[in-house]
């Protein structure tokens, strides 16, 4: 019975695991994620047309207390929450890709995110290229709505 029970409880985990993100299939949400994320002022997703981008990486410069070109080595597309596993790239809608980089999923902040842009909150180590670690961090997060 303990046996069939943990065998329960595994599959009901690897379906919850490998299930797409809610933001991937309700645009609806992940337009509303995303509006917060460029609205927070802890956040600042951008910049939003990255061919004129304004004084964007100035701003986000001045923030990490280093140079502009220094700040646009720090993007969604190698920070460590940027999902672009295989897994991912099945829960998006449509293609990825266009001239200036990729979609991919952002964990921190759930919505579909560009790999040329940025934010405030952008850690090292990523992107997430592997299901496993992808799923990993499914298992973990919190989808509750963004501020
Ligand atoms: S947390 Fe990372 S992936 Fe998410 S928006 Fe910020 S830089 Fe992009």
């Amino acid at each position: 019975m303990k046996k069939l029970f943990e065998s329960w409880k595994r599959f009901l985990k690897e379906a919850v695991e490998m299930v797409c993100p809610p933001a991937t299939q309700d645009l609806e949400l992940n337009t509303k994620n995303r509006d917060g994320a460029i609205k927070a002022e802890h956040i600042q997703y951008g910049p939003l047309n990255v061919s004129e981008p304004g004084d964007y990486w100035l701003d986000i410069a001045e923030y990490w207390n280093t140079t502009e070109d220094a700040a646009k080595q720090s993007v969604c597309g190698n920070c460590v929450a940027f999902d672009v596993s295989p897994r991912m790239d099945e829960c998006m809608p449509g293609p990825t890709s266009d001239a200036d980089g990729r979609l991919g999923y952002c964990w921190m902040h759930h919505f579909k995110c560009h790999s040329a842009r940025a934010c405030r909150t952008w850690a090292k180590g990523g992107p997430i290229e592997e299901d496993n670690i992808s799923a990993d961090w499914q298992s973990r997060a919190n989808f509750g709505e963004e501020k």
